[in-house]
C-alpha cells in the first residue's frame, strides 16, 4: 500500500484547490473506516467521533506537509493512531489483536535488542534508528521498498505460508516458537524463512542504497516493525477486503485475508471490514460528517 492512488491524488488536489466538493468527498470516503478503527480502540462512541474529527482537522493542518509517500488512508490512520495514543497514553501500542493475546508486540527473538531499545511506535524514542533527518528518512523509504518488494513477491507467487510467517515475525513481533505454533510448522522452518527474508531485504538495500553502515544493512526488528506498520506493507487493498466480505476471492487469497483479519487481527484492515459491514449505518455517518464539515468550514474561508 505504498504511495497515493489516482483517486486519492485527485481528491487531495481538489481539496488543495479549495474545490467545494473535494473536502466532503474526502471525508465521505474515509470517515467510516476511521470511525471503525477508533471504536475498536476507545470505549466511548463520543470519544471515537471526537478523535476522528480531530484526525480530519489534523489532515487539513498538515496538508502542505503531506508528501504522499504513503496512501492517504494510511496517513489518516497514522494521525488517528497518534491521537488515540495521546488520549490514552500507552494503551494503544499494538496494531495487531494477536498481541493482546500473546502479550507480545514487545517480544522478538534471540537477535532482539531488548525491551529498553524497543520503540514505543509510532513515537520513537532516542536511538540511532529513531533519528528524524533526511538521511534516515531516505533510509526508511529504501527499507520500506525492500520489505514491500519481499511481500509483493510472496503475494504474486501465492506463497502465503511464508508471508504469514514474516508477518507474524515482523508485523506482530512474535517469537520464533510462537510463530511456529501459530502457523503449524517446525521452529527451524520459521528460522529459515526469517533468514531467507532478511537476506533478500539486505540484498535490496545493498543494490539500492550506497554507503550503508552495518546497522543499516541489518536493521533491528523494531525498525522493521515500525516501517511495516507505517507503510502497512502487507495489508490487503480495501477492494480485496471487500472481495473477502462478499466471498468472491479465490481460495488462497480468502485464506490469507482471513488470517490477516482474524488471526493476526490487523486493526487497520478490521476497521475497513467493519466499515464495509456497517455501510447501512448511514445515519450516524451523516451526523459525524456534518460535524466535521461544520468544524472545518473556516479552513476554506481564508482564501
Ligand atoms: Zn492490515
Amino acid at each position: 500500500m505504498n504511495g497515493l492512488s489516482e483517486a486519492e491524488r485527485f481528491l487531495l488536489d481538489a481539496v488543495r484547490r479549495g474545490d467545494e466538493q473535494g473536502w466532503p468527498q474526502l471525508v465521505d470516503r474515509y470517515q467510516g473506516r476511521l470511525l471503525a478503527f477508533a471504536r475498536s480502540r476507545v470505549r466511548s462512541a463520543t470519544d471515537a467521533e471526537d478523535l476522528v474529527q480531530e484526525t480530519f482537522i489534523g489532515l487539513l493542518r498538515g496538508l502542505e506537509r503531506f508528501r504522499g509517500d504513503s496512501s492517504l488512508e494510511t496517513y489518516l490512520f497514522s494521525i488517528l493512531r497518534r491521537r488515540i495514543i495521546d488520549s490514552h497514553r500507552g494503551k494503544a501500542r499494538a496494531v495487531c489483536l494477536l498481541n493482546d493475546i500473546t502479550g507480545s508486540g514487545g517480544g522478538g527473538d534471540d537477535s532482539d535488542p531488548g525491551p529498553e531499545s524497543r520503540l514505543p511506535a509510532p513515537d520513537p524514542t532516542a536511538s540511532w534508528y529513531a533519528r528524524r533527518d533526511e538521511q534516515h528518512d531516505a533510509y526508511r523509504s529504501v527499507l520500506a521498498m525492500a520489505v514491500g518488494e519481499l511481500v509483493r513477491g510472496y503475494k504474486t507467487s501465492l506463497n502465503f505460508r511464508e508471508l504469514k510467517i514474516i508477518e507474524l515475525l515482523f508485523y506482530a513481533q512474535l517469537k520464533n516458537a510462537q510463530v511456529a505454533q501459530a502457523v503449524g510448522v517446525e521452529d527451524g522452518h520459521v528460522a529459515t524463512v526469517k533468514h531467507r527474508s532478511l537476506a533478500r531485504i539486505r540484498k535490496h538495500l545493498l543494490d539500492h542504497a550506497e554507503g550503508l553502515s552495518q546497522s543499516h544493512i541489518d536493521p533491528p526488528d523494531a525498525l522493521l516493525t515500525e516501517v511495516w506498520e507505517g507503510h502497512r506493507l502487507s495489508c490487503p487493498k480495501r477492494s480485496t477486503i471487500g472481495g473477502y466480505h462478499l466471498g468472491t476471492l479465490e481460495d488462497a487469497w480468502t485464506d490469507y485475508v482471513d488470517f490477516h483479519l482474524n488471526k493476526l487481527g490487523c486493526r487497520f484492515c478490521l476497521a475497513n471490514l467493519h466499515d464495509l459491514q456497517a455501510s447501512d449505518d448511514q445515519a450516524q455517518l451523516d451526523r459525524v460528517r456534518q460535524r466535521i464539515l461544520q468544524s472545518t468550514v473556516g479552513f476554506f474561508k481564508k482564501s
